[in-house]
C-alpha cells in the first residue's frame, strides 16, 4: 500500500505521518517512511542542490526536471521494492507537490508537470493521497512559530500560497476515490483518527 501526505508547507504532514508510522508500527505493520525530494540518496542530494540555492533563482525547469529526477530514483529504487516487499510505504510529498508548485507555482503548466512525472514514475501511482488542507496564513504562522525563516522566494507569499492550495484541491476533485481531503487546521489527534479511518476502508 502506497499512502502519500500532500500540502503546502506547515500543513503538518511531518506530525500526521509520525502519528500513522507509530500507529501501523504498533499494529505490526511494516512500514517504509520516507520523503520528496529526497528518500534515495541521490534524491536527498537533490534536495539539498535545489533548496540551498533558495531564493527561487533556480530556473524552473531545472528545478521541475531535478525534482522529476529525484523522484524516479525514489520510484526505482526505494517505493517500488518496498512495494514488493509487502510493505506499507509512507511518503511525505509525490507527484502532486510538483503539479502545485511547478506546474502552478511557477506557472510551468499541470499538463507538461504530470505528464514528465508519469514518466519519471513509470505511472505509479499512490493508492491514498492525504491532502492536508489548510488556510495560508494559518500554515505561515505555524512555519513562524516553529522558527522556519522564508528560505525559499515564495515561502513569503501570500498569493502563491493560495495559489498551491487551490492546485492540490483541483488534483483531490478529478479523483475523489483516491483521496482524503481534511481540513489541517483541526487537531491533530482529529486528523490523525480520520485518516485511520479512511485508512480502514482502503485496507480493511
Ligand atoms: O515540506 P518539505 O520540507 O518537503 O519541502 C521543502 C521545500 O521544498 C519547501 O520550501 C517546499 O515549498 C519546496 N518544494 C517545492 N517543490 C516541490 C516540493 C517541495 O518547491 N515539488
Ligand atoms: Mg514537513
Amino acid at each position: 500500500l502506497f499512502l502519500v501526505f500532500e500540502g503546502g508547507d506547515g500543513a503538518g504532514k511531518t506530525t500526521q505521518l509520525d502519528l500513522l508510522e507509530q500507529r501501523l508500527h504498533a499494529e505490526g505493520h511494516p512500514v517504509e517512511r520516507t520523503r520528496e525530494p529526497g528518500g534515495t540518496d541521490i534524491g536527498e542530494r537533490i534536495r539539498s542542490l535545489v533548496l540551498e540555492h533558495g531564493q527561487g533563482d533556480v530556473d524552473s525547469r531545472t528545478e521541475a526536471l531535478l525534482f522529476a529526477a529525484s523522484r524516479a530514483a525514489h520510484v526505482t529504487q526505494r517505493i517500488l521494492p518496498a512495494l514488493a516487499a509487502g510493505r506499507t510505504v509512507l511518503s511525505d510529498r509525490f507527484v502532486d507537490s510538483s503539479i502545485a508548485y511547478q506546474g502552478v507555482g511557477r506557472g510551468l503548466g499541470v499538463e507538461d508537470v504530470a505528464g514528465l512525472n508519469a514518466w519519471a514514475t513509470q505511472g505509479l501511482r499512490p493508492d491514498l493521497t492525504v491532502l492536508l488542507d489548510v488556510d495560508p496564513e494559518v500554515s505561515a504562522a505555524r512555519r513562524t512559530a516553529r522558527g522556519e525563516s522564508a528560505d525559499r522566494m515564495e515561502s513569503a507569499d501570500s498569493t502563491f500560497h493560495r495559489r498551491l492550495r487551490q492546485a492540490f484541491l483541483d488534483r483531490a476533485s478529478v479523483d475523489p476515490a483516491s483521496y482524503l481531503v481534511v481540513d489541517a487546521s483541526r487537531p491533530a489527534e482529529e486528523i490523525h483518527a480520520a485518516v485511520l479511518g479512511r485508512l480502514r476502508e482502503v485496507r480493511p
